[in-house]
């Protein structure tokens, strides 16, 4: 977009707006999308940021902000807000996300066309809260699909959509970011595991999720005393 049809935002929302942008092109090339599949959203106050709908990340520059407010009403920029704000929104009214990340990552993707859940493989299950679950088909962009995907996101901070792909929330565009891949990777080990003709992986306990969770708590921080 040309210079002159950039749109004057206060440093806080054009800096969120780079960033957004910068975490959107990582999904491309980290492999978690293909193309202009995908989406990803950063709330900055009272507006949400989102990427604009079939628009390829790499053409976005700082002067495309796109910005909506809490009921979907564009309040910044000129582009089609993505197809999927209904799930967007409906995630930032269910929990207190500050950011929210869709994307079509291939293993997770697979996984939701064999699985109620994501068996717990592995201890960053609880990471995100516990098994995480996927929800049922419903065409993409509807509310349906927001609902279904909040519903299935209780308790949780990820979850994966049948034959589509995965939604994940967090404080900021870091963590929602982390927690996709993480769940990526956790497919990928799953679907990894079980193929072994012949042997089933074993799974973690609910007891020892727990235990997880509670020393999760403190990762990453530095020992208090
Ligand atoms: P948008 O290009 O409208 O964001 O759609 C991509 C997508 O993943 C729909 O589920
Ligand atoms: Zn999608």
């Amino acid at each position: 977009m040309r210079d002159t049809e950039r749109t004057s935002v206060p440093d806080e929302t054009a800096q969120a707006w780079r960033r957004l942008v910068a975490a959107a092109r990582r999904t491309a090339e980290e492999g978690l999308v293909v193309g202009t599949s995908g989406n990803l959203s950063v709330r900055v106050g009272g507006t949400v940021l989102v990427t604009p709908s079939g628009v390829p990340y790499d053409r976005l520059g700082p002067g495309d902000v796109l910005g909506v407010d809490l009921d979907g009403r564009r309040v910044l920029g000129t582009a089609e807000p993505t197809s999927e704000l209904p799930l967007h929104l409906a995630v930032y009214r269910a929990t207190g996300a500050g950011a929210v990340v869709h994307t079509h990552a291939v293993h997770a993707t697979a996984v939701s066309t064999l699985a109620d859940e994501l068996p717990p493989v592995h201890y960053m299950t609880a990471a995100l809260g516990g098994p995480v679950r996927v929800a049922p088909y419903a065409t993409y962009g509807t509310p349906e699909l927001a609902a279904a995907a909040v519903e299935a996101l209780r308790d949780r901070t990820a979850c994966l959509l049948r034959n589509h792909g995965t939604v994940a929330f967090g404080e900021d565009l870091d963590q929602a970011y982390d927690r996709t891949a993480q769940l990526e990777w956790m497919c990928r080990l799953w679907l990894l595991a079980s193929s072994v003709p012949g042997r089933s992986p074993s799974l973690l306990t609910p007891a020892q999720l727990a235990s997880t969770a509670e020393r999760l708590r403190h990762y990453g921080r530095p020992a208090e005393g």
